[in-house]
């Protein structure tokens, strides 16, 4: 079959009331966003509850499927069969044309469900069910009705124009992005904050993300693996705004100043304090991190929990509960698995202790952090002016 449009079906945001054109339009322009850099001159539309992409010339319909594959908020992709109303007979023709052609084998059950959103046309849609059965039994005779387990069901929307369509390719689900703000994703080059960028983008939220580079201890091939990891959830969250933060300094002064087994609780606080100073800039309403209780000795509940401390946005941990397989299952499914395991170096584990504290103490670290008084403040500074923005697409 060579399919000229699709039907997007869309679940929870049909649900909004009265906001619910937001979340359409916002559907509709992603759609449109991630079509218009792929041949085929789509046009995307909503009309009464139903999104359609239309081509005015040729495609590629793998390539159009796996960009709409990519795009928050949609559940079914149905390539259809889209005709003008010439007439009931012209109606049973295009049907018949349309089961010749997208199936090649027809020995299949089948049940036509026809629903008539435009009142006026002739023919009550019990009866087109009934005649289209009808022509679609006579022109393929291997083909057999089943109305309670059909392999094939037949939707047939009769309404300015009329939809043919059988076929539903699953969408990805969640909530279009650019309808629930945006957040500020602690990107390192780990297999788990990828994944929590993509869980917490796939409910709308756009993404920024910040990542702290510690040259020399860590390469260039470390960042641009995080480039990488950022190119490749921008493939469904869009471009993201990548802040490149310069680590070293600051590293360095702690690991002079402070007992080594706090260096990393210390280091994670100072992440979060700049990440989100960024954030605020940048009008994230929030921070993502891709923490799970137990993972490693800056992830216990406590060394949370004093984490935790030096943030006024929420922070939002997506997979704070999830088993450390699950969450390679989902990267594997996005497709970040394989860049993620690359084998460069991380500034984390560069200056981590041997014993690194599992239970700290909020007072106690506050006042190892005294130790730093003397030029903290102005090296986060430097570090956040002299970050380097690379935009991920
Ligand atoms: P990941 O697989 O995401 O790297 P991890 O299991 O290695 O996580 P940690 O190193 O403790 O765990 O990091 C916890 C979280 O802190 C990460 O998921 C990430 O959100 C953030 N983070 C860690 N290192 C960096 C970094 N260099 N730059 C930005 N964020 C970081
Ligand atoms: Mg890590």
């Amino acid at each position: 079959m060579n399919y000229r449009s699709f039907l997007i079906k869309y679940a929870e945001i049909g649900v909004k009331g009265k906001n619910r054109y937001l979340f359409e339009d916002a559907l509709v322009k992603q759609i449109h966003h991630r079509l218009k850099r792929l041949e085929g001159g789509f046009t995307v539309t909503k009309e009464a509850g139903r999104i359609y992409a239309e081509a005015s010339e040729a495609f590629d319909f793998d390539e159009v499927v796996n960009a709409l594959q990519h795009v928050f908020g949609i559940v079914g992709i149905c390539p259809m069969l889209q005709i003008e109303d010439n007439g009931y007979e012209d109606l049973k023709a295009q049907v018949v044309r349309y089961i010749g052609e997208a199936y090649e084998n027809k020995n299949f059950t089948f049940k036509v469900v026809a629903r008539r959103g435009n009142k006026q046309y002739p023919v009550v849609s019990d009866q087109i069910n009934r005649d289209l059965g009808e022509v679609i039994l006579n022109a393929y005779p291997e083909t057999r009705v089943d109305v309670h387990n059909p392999d094939v069901l037949l939707r047939v929307e009769v309404r300015h124009k009329i939809n043919i369509f059988s076929e539903t390719i699953p969408g990805p689900g969640g909530m279009p992005i650019g309808t629930a703000g945006k957040a500020m994703l602690l990107l390192s080059g780990g297999i788990d904050s990828p994944v929590a960028g993509y869980m917490v983008a796939k409910r709308g939220v756009t993404l920024e993300a910040t990542y702290f580079h510690a040259p020399p201890y860590t390469s260039e091939r470390a960042k641009q693996k995080v480039v990488d990891l950022a190119k490749l959830v921008a493939k469904y969250t869009g471009p993201i705004k990548l802040n490149v933060v310069n680590f070293t300094d600051i590293q360095l002064y702690i690991y002079d100043q402070c007992p080594h087994d706090e260096l990393t609780i210390i280091m994670r606080r100072y992440m979060m304090r700049i990440a989100e100073a960024i954030a605020k800039e940048s009008d994230c309403l929030a921070l993502i991190t891709g923490e799970s209780i137990g993972q490693v000795a800056s992830q216990t509940l406590q060394s949370l929990g004093v984490t935790n401390a030096v943030c006024e946005l929420p922070v939002m941990r997506p997979l704070i509960a999830f088993d450390k397989q699950d969450i390679v299952d989902i990267s594997l499914k996005i497709d970040t698995y394989e860049t993620s395991v690359l084998p460069y170096e991380d500034c984390c584990t560069i200056f981590v202790a041997k014993h690194p504290v599992t239970k700290p103490n909020l007072k106690r670290i506050e006042m190892s952090e005294t130790k730093l008084s003397e030029k903290i403040d102005e090296m986060v500074k430097t570090a956040i002016e002299t970050r380097e923005v690379i935009r991920c697409i």
